[in-house]
């Protein structure tokens, strides 16, 4: 193997043990360096991902370097405040005494990434694990190799033993897992996600687990139906639907599900044109076997648009699925491109148990004008994030944690929540020295136990 874990890790423990890190400027210097290395390697990354994913320059932009950069720039506004010792309230029991909490960085985490926004999921991390000074290995994934060459040359502007991409697949990774972590954050699919959980374990690490599953669109008969129609197409072919919180089927209320689908054509059309397979800028499968596997699933479906699909580029056009049955195929598995099932339900309480049934989802998307409707939805059904009249871009937001929730996930990102993830907070009672009340001491005697149950209540 062309890495040696354990080297990589005691090296980064060293560097951490020299407390550079706990510095505040020596981590805003850090975010700053990061954010000078995306805009020198900013055509690169272009590049790289149009490679790897197909994807066009805008994407690229909106939602991996625009994204890592404003993260970037939100902690380097706000890192002296989230770092800041915080006052509590002392309880009257511990008079005299004040309180506050201290944040401290683990040490040496290891963040893991997927390829399906191979920049962003590996950076935005990375961005949360240096304001909150620690060290980090970062293991990328293999599906996208092109950017990981781009990271790994960008990230050179770090010493090693501060910041380590470590290249590689499957063994690579377990390699890693055999080192003992201070923390693990992973993106990726739910079966590994248990694994690493497992491989965590061995040593107590804590983890961060942003999975996946099936997000639901519910479109309920007071929507706009041109306008939702018009949000589902943008979340669920941005990246040919390789987004884990894409919209992943739709249920749409039965009175106006011929309508929905018209809308939903409409903007397909209009945005991918009659022939999405034709656009140089469509982006592709990311391989072979997820391009079978997609193919399969629309074997037996009724297509109400697209369904076809070019081996040799890897692309499948945007597909809509009519009359699609609960036990379907597709209807089991997360999906992850460019497939959306469209289902019907009578009343929303049907559509509410549909959900329900399932895992809980990463994201659900809820699309009405009606304020009950979506009390109801938001107090009744639970899911890791979401929408109300849109889809995906609570993702883009830093005020927000994101996260998933059940079998989507576990722990939360971005802005403060990222900071918060890669720190542990101490909690200090600082007690004075000019009284020491007796009423916990012994011997105790009725008066103290009176007095005990007159405050402690
Ligand atoms: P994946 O789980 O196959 O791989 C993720 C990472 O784990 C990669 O770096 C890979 O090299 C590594 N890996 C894969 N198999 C491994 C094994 N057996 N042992 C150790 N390491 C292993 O996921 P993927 O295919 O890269 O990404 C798609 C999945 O990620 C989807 O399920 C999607 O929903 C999910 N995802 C979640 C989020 C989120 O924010 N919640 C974001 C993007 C993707």
């Amino acid at each position: 193997m062309k890495w040696d874990s354990h080297a990589i890790v005691m090296s980064q423990r060293i560097f951490f043990s020299e407390r550079k890190t706990l510095e505040i400027d020596f981590r805003l210097s850090a975010l700053r360096s990061l954010q000078r290395a995306l805009t020198e390697h900013e055509q690169e990354l272009v590049q790289a991902l149009y490679e790897d994913l197909g994807k066009p320059v805008t994407e690229s932009y909106m939602t991996e370097i625009g994204m890592v950069k404003s993260e970037i720039t939100y902690a380097l506004s706000h890192l002296r405040r989230w770092s800041r010792k915080k006052r509590v309230p002392t309880p009257m029991t511990q008079f005299p005494a004040r309180s506050y909490t201290v944040a401290e960085p683990y040490g040496v985490v290891l963040i893991i990434s997927p390829w399906n926004y191979p920049l962003s999921l590996t950076l935005g991390p990375l961005v949360g694990a240096i304001a909150a000074g620690n060290c980090a290995v970062i293991k990328p994934s293999e599906f996208a190799p092109h950017v990981c060459a781009v990271l790994q040359e960008m990230l050179q502007c770090f010493p090693s033993g501060y910041i380590t991409v470590v290249e590689g697949e499957k063994d690579e990774t377990q390699a890693l897992l055999q080192e003992r972590f201070d923390y693990i954050f992973f993106t990726g699919s739910v079966s590994v996600g248990k694994y690493i959980m497992e491989q965590a374990a061995k040593h107590l690490t804590p983890v961060t687990l942003e999975l996946g599953g099936k997000s639901p669109c519910i479109v309920e008969r007071s929507a706009d139906l041109s306008l939702s129609a018009k949000r589902i197409v943008f979340g669920k072919f941005l990246n040919a639907g390789q987004t884990c919180i894409a919209p992943d089927y739709v249920l749409v209320q039965e009175e106006v599900r011929e309508e929905f689908l018209h809308w939903l054509k409409h903007w397909t059309e209009q945005m991918l044109t009659k022939d999405a397979l034709s656009l140089p800028d469509y982006p592709k499968i990311v391989n072979q076997r997820h391009f079978d596997r997609l193919m399969g699933l629309l074997e037996g479906e009724e297509v109400y648009l697209g369904g076809r699909g070019n081996r040799e580029t890897m692309q499948i056009a945007p597909t809509i699925l009519t009359n699609v049955s609960p036990d379907a195929p597709v209807m089991q598995e997360e999906i992850f491109g460019p497939i959306l099932p469209v289902l019907s339900f009578a009343a929303i309480e049907e559509a509410e148990r549909f959900v329900k049934k399932r895992e809980k989802p990463l994201a659900l998307y809820l699309f009405t004008r009606s304020r009950k409707i979506q009390k109801r939805i938001e107090r009744n059904v639970p899911f890791g994030g979401g929408c109300i009249n849109d889809t995906i871009v609570h993702f883009a937001t830093h005020y927000m944690p994101f996260g998933g929730v059940g079998q989507s996930g576990m722990g939360a990102y971005h802005g403060k929540a990222s900071f918060d993830t890669f720190s542990h907070r101490k909690s200090i009672l600082q007690k004075a020295l000019w009284a020491d009340l007796a009423v916990r001491y012994r011997p105790y005697t009725e008066k103290k136990e009176a007095m005990m149950r007159r405050i402690m209540k």
